[in-house]
């Protein structure tokens, strides 16, 4: 394996890092306290800069206006911009529209193409994935209670949405809703492209996430569907596909997330230091004189790397032997990246005793905002029983020998 970049990449994110630390670092006390609409003018100035310079959408292919770089490379893109919550918006690879634009490039007609897929590469407008439910777990997506239903021409949907990030100010939705209720569970949902301007698309409100209900790209919001009618032409990919095609995203999009929280493991860590050397703790010393604080670096750092090894060598497995080789390190490095980035924030926050409290540093943020990661993209929990289900398989079908043995174990 070769994690190696090329000297192309290698000034790219020298590039990236620097733009990073110059022009949206110095943004980010106005995201901290000020409505996202407001500083927007800002941030499409930065956007706007990133085009000029060729930096636009470093994961999207070449023939929609972005980089084109592989997933390795762009792993690595991912990690630079994650040291700021502002970082994959201003580079044009946030989520929820990459995915939308990778699952629109894969599987959209033509048309659907021309009218979503262009101006989102171009980010022109903005789109949300809305699957998850009130109601019904979102752990098990199976248990939908959305439905599609077809009425001529239209296809005709009801449900209660949650936490459909970025629906606010969002030109469409992906809905997933069950449209064959009859097929086996993994074949009865579709994705269905849904204008938010429809009638009976309504935006209840954006949901506060630890004290903050945000706005326009920086919220989440629940919706109603409610005889919500698009035409029949708004179904993505194949009818009763939409857990298939969510699944195929799931390798590289596990890779870009992963990658930016070891974006802001890096951030809190340098914050940690910089604290650790210049706060005064005693006459003549500082914090970092401290053996704690000193073991709080040293086993943030090693975490980091030990996460960061990890999640790079997926990435190169699912570049060179496809997704499907490496389901087990897509599990793992959901729950252990998730892990090491809340008890790497929580010790520089710890570091940073009252200050750390404040919005007067991005740690707060990142504790308030960051701790969904273990929630989204399947609850931590999800990930290791699938895990330990496959580490088990083969042993399960030699219980029997094994019972039948001498019972010795070796
Ligand atoms: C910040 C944020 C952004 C999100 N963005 C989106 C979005 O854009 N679009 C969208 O559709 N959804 C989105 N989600 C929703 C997210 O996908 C769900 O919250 C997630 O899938 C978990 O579903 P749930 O909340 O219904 O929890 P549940 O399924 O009710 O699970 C609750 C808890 O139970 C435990 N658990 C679950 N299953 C098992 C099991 N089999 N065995 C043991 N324990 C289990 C886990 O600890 C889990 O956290 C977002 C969520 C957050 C927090």
């Amino acid at each position: 394996m070769d994690f190696s970049v090329g000297e192309e990449t290698r000034v790219v994110l020298e590039l990236m890092e620097r733009f990073v630390r110059d022009e949206i670092v110095p943004l980010e006390t106005a995201f901290l306290t000020k409505p996202f609409r407001e500083i927007e003018p800002e941030v499409e100035r930065l956007r706007a800069k990133v085009r000029q310079m060729g930096l636009w959408a470093p994961a999207q292919p070449a023939e929609l206006g972005g980089m084109g770089l592989p997933l390795t490379d762009f792993a690595l893109v991912s990690e630079v911009l994650g040291q700021s919550p502002l970082g994959h918006y201003v580079f044009g690879c946030h989520a929820p529209d990459a995915g939308n634009i990778e699952i629109l490039h894969e599987h959209g007609t033509p048309e659907q193409r021309r009218r979503w897929l262009e101006p989102l590469a171009r980010g022109e407008i903005r789109s949300c994935f809305s699957m998850t439910e009130v109601e019904l777990p979102g752990s098990n997506p199976t248990m939908m209670d959305t439905t599609a239903v077809l009425d001529g021409d239209s296809w005709v949907i009801n449900g209660q949405k949650w936490y459909t990030t970025a629906a606010d100010g969002a030109a469409f939705a992906i809905v997933m809703a069950v449209t064959d209720p009859e097929a086996p569970p993994h074949e009865r949902a579709s994705m269905i492209i849904v204008p938010t301007d429809t009638p009976g698309f309504d935006l209840v409100r954006n949901i506060a996430v630890m004290g903050h209900a945000g706005d326009g790209w920086f919220s989440h919001a629940e919706i109603l569907y409610h005889s919500c009618r698009v035409p029949r032409e708004n179904l993505l990919g194949p009818r009763g596909a939409g857990f298939r095609i969510a699944q195929e995203r799931l390798g590289p999009g596990r890779i870009h997330h992963t990658m930016r929280w070891l974006g802001v493991c890096r951030r809190a860590l340098d914050l940690m230091c910089k604290r650790a050397v210049t706060r005064p703790i005693a006459p003549g010393q500082v914090l970092a004189d401290r053996e704690i604080v000193q073991a709080w670096i040293a086993e943030s750092a090693a975490e980091i790397e030990a996460a960061r090894a990890l999640t790079l060598q997926t990435a190169w497995r699912i570049e060179h032997e496809g997704w499907r080789a490496v389901r087990q390190e897509i599990s793992m490095i959901k729950f252990v990246v998730a892990n090491v980035m809340q008890r790497v924030v929580d010790r520089a926050l710890q570091l940073f005793g009252g200050l750390g409290m404040t919005d007067d540093t991005i740690l707060a943020f990142f504790h308030r905002h960051e701790r969904a990661a273990r929630i989204y993209d399947g609850a931590d929990e999800v990930h290791k029983l699938s895990l330990a289900r496959r580490i088990l398989k083969p042993y399960r079908a030699v219980a029997e020998e094994l019972k039948e043995g001498n019972r010795v174990f070796r």
